[in-house]
């Protein structure tokens, strides 16, 4: 198959070519210390791939010495791109001058970066809490909502993804990743995504929350109407309601602006957001929250409701000063913006000459989804954009929709080659559609074409012939 991109020719050697045996040795130990499903799972899609250089748009697989286009960018983690040198630079200048402190005492790296934050932040939040990823960010958001107003209940919306942590985990909109964990936190109730009646029916005076994502993610790609999240503004101030955005994955650029919460002209109260804002190289969180008078009085009862002691260190605080910076400096809202534009009007076309294949193409920025026409399509174009050089995963809670969130350092030369990549990846799958379609519309075999388990049984199964293919093969070369 024809590959598509190459390796940047100034990336430094780091790690030697894999050979066979070696990658075996890694998956082995992989699954023997850390998780033998997470390989099954990866191996099915092509995915189970060591990355090394990994630098500005991508990685090498160190097994074919490809290049890889990081279109997943672990779900908006590298909006700076990977290893980016300024941000690296900002790195190892705090390595000099500090380590990751004391979350308790006073720190200039925290105000020099709380202060950017919240001059650059929407509306009126004017502080922040600190947190060491997404899903403590957002615990740490419903915190705030139920001590503030004593009210116990929180709406959150289907297909939801919040984050694996407790109250986080409690808030996903989808059973399969709280069943195991039951009993959540009570009295979370969930509305669909976009319809704000059914937000209504639910909300009330004991209502301390309202959280959703501006453009769901995981869910697949669905942003919100702006009449949703005005009326929702709305419903809030009339009820007392926290206003929650979780902005983990929108945030710092991703959708176009620094938090898709301005594309809306609305401010929530609360604000989470974590990833991109180290870069891709340092971990930290951010609450941003309104200084209301519940909030207020809540704080001065107790200031140390939520502590911290990896998030907002003193080096992540460095490094995420350095991200705003970047992102300015190359105008990273307004590429999002053009590139995501260009993205979308390409994959449009190639939705025209696929009507069979592809349902809809959506998104804001630099957080684009094609929506297959069925959920078996997604696993399979990941595995196809995989052998074609282009790393993008399906939506946990929506496998029909691939998610493209590039970096933000995107060229309009390197999009027309995702898409173009995404072309042969449709041809590649075209050639298995004789096979899936007609048997997908035998009764009940759509279903199982569809579960999860059977494709990755079916994936890896597929895979162990490959293996066995490329063993006989080398073995007729030695
Ligand atoms: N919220 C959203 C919207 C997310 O996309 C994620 C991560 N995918 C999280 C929360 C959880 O973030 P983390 O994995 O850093 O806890």
């Amino acid at each position: 198959m024809q590959q598509p991109f190459t390796d940047p020719p100034s990336s430094p050697p780091e790690d030697p070519p894999l050979d066979q045996d070696a990658k075996r040795a890694i998956v082995k130990r992989f699954s023997k210390h850390l998780n033998k499903g997470q390989i099954r799972y990866l191996r099915a899609g092509h995915l189970d791939i060591l990355e090394s250089r990994r630098k500005a748009l991508g990685f090498t697989n160190p097994e074919s010495g490809r290049f890889m286009f990081d279109c997943f960018t672990s779900a908006g983690c590298f909006n700076v791109g990977r290893r980016n040198p300024v941000i690296q630079k900002a790195l190892e200048e705090a390595l000099t001058t500090c380590d990751m402190g004391s979350c308790h005492l006073l720190s200039e790296a925290k105000i020099r970066f709380a202060k950017k934050l919240v001059e650059k932040a929407p509306g009126d939040l004017t502080h922040l809490f600190f947190a060491a990823g997404g899903g403590e960010a957002v615990d740490c958001a419903l915190k705030l909502a139920l001590g503030a107003t004593g009210r116990p209940e929180v709406i959150s919306t289907i297909k939801a993804y919040h984050g694996h942590t407790g109250l986080a985990l409690s808030a996903n909109g989808k059973e399969h990743y709280r069943k195991y964990f039951e009993p959540l936190m009570p009295n979370v109730h969930f509305a669909p995504f976009n319809d704000l009646e059914a937000i209504k029916r639910v909300a009330g005076p004991k209502t301390a929350a309202i959280i959703i994502e501006p453009v769901q993610g995981e869910a697949g790609i669905h942003v919100a109407d702006a009449a949703y999240i005005k009326g929702l503004r709305a419903l809030c101030d009339e009820l007392g309601i926290f206003l929650i955005f979780d902005e983990v994955q929108t945030g710092f650029g991703r959708t176009g602006k620094l938090f898709a919460a301005e594309h809306y002209g609305v401010s929530p109260d609360i604000l989470a957001t974590a990833k991109s804002i180290g870069g891709g190289l340092f971990p930290n969180g951010a609450v941003l929250y309104k200084m209301r008078r519940d909030v207020e009085r809540f704080l001065d009862a107790w200031p140390a409701f939520h502590l911290s002691y990896s998030g907002g260190s003193d080096i992540g605080c460095h490094v995420s000063l350095a991200v705003l910076n970047e992102i300015d400096r190359l105008s990273l809202c307004d590429n999002s913006l053009e590139r995501g534009e260009q993205f979308r009007q390409a994959l449009e076309g190639i939705k025209s000459e696929n009507p069979g294949i592809i349902r809809e193409i959506r998104g804001i920025g630099l957080m684009v989804g094609i929506e297959y026409i069925h959920e078996f399509m997604g696993p399979m174009m990941s595995n196809a954009l995989a052998e074609g050089g282009v790393f993008a995963a399906y939506s946990g809670n929506a496998p029909q929709v691939m998610r493209f969130m590039l970096p933000l350092t995107v060229s309009d030369e390197e999009i027309d080659l995702v898409v173009d990549a995404i072309r042969q990846a449709i041809r590649t799958m075209k050639t298995l559609l004789p096979i899936a379609l007609p048997a997908a519309k035998i009764p009940g075999v759509l279903k199982l074409l569809n579960n999860e388990t059977i494709q990755t049984v079916t994936f890896n199964w597929l895979r162990s012939l490959e293996s066995a293919g490329q063993y006989i093969t080398q073995g007729r070369r030695r």
